[in-house]
Order: C-alpha cells, then structure tokens, then sequence
C-alpha cells in the first residue's frame, strides 16, 4: 500500500497534522475506549511519520488500563485525532476522519479484537 503525505485536523482546527500513511487497511477495535468513541482507523504507522503542525498545547492525553497506550484528544473540540498504539509505543494510528479529502465511510474495515487486549490481571 502506498503511503500519501495526507493532512488532517481535529473538528475545531487548533490540532493541525501531517501523517504519511496508507489508510487502508483501516481498521476499527472493540475495546471499550474505540466502541464509545467509534472512529476508523489507519493502519500502524511509525511515530516518525507522524508530524503535529500546530496545537500540540491543545492536545489531551487520555490512559487508562495497562496504560501504554496514549489517546490524544483536543481539549477544544474533543475530537480524537491520533493514538499511540499499545501493542508497540513506536507505531500510531491516525483517526482517518480526521484527515482531509478522506471519506472513513466508503472504506471497508475490519474490527479489532482490542476488547480481549483491554483485560488487566493484577489491578
Ligand atoms: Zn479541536
């Protein structure tokens, strides 16, 4: 899959991106963080590719569970823009509705089983 320099923002434009990344496959995950917030999802990417053009200061992080993961929201709009990934804190995934000239609907995606990942033994 090629992978397009692509440019997104979160709803209210404080967050400003660039990401270079194929978009499919994109993915959607069942664990109780992607259920409620319903977003599909770009493929793994390295955080290199990954480039916060403006708004960094108005990003949000939320964790929870084992906490490796890191879920950025705008503190704005509270539209999610990225994450960084737990299954390897190197690798993101962008919010493909997020990102200009992109429609998440006409994409096919598969669900992650995250629900089954989200367990933590000893808490
Ligand atoms: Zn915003």
């Amino acid at each position: 899959m090629s992978a397009d320099l692509l440019q997104g923002s979160c709803h209210c434009g404080a967050v400003r991106f660039e990401v270079r990344t194929p978009i499919v496959p994109a993915g959607r995950c069942n664990c109780s963080l992607c259920r409620r917030r319903g977003a599909l999802m770009t493929p793994f990417f390295p955080a290199g590719a990954l480039k916060i053009l403006s708004g960094e200061d108005s990003l949000t992080l939320y964790q929870f569970n084992t906490k490796v993961a890191r879920h950025y929201f705008c503190k704005h709009c509270g539209i999610y823009p990225f994450h960084q990934t737990r299954k390897d804190p190197k690798q993101w995934r962008v919010n493909i509705g997020c990102l200009d000239g992109v429609d998440p609907y006409a994409l096919e995606a598969n669900v992650a089983d995250g629900a089954s990942l989200s367990i933590l033994e000893d808490v």
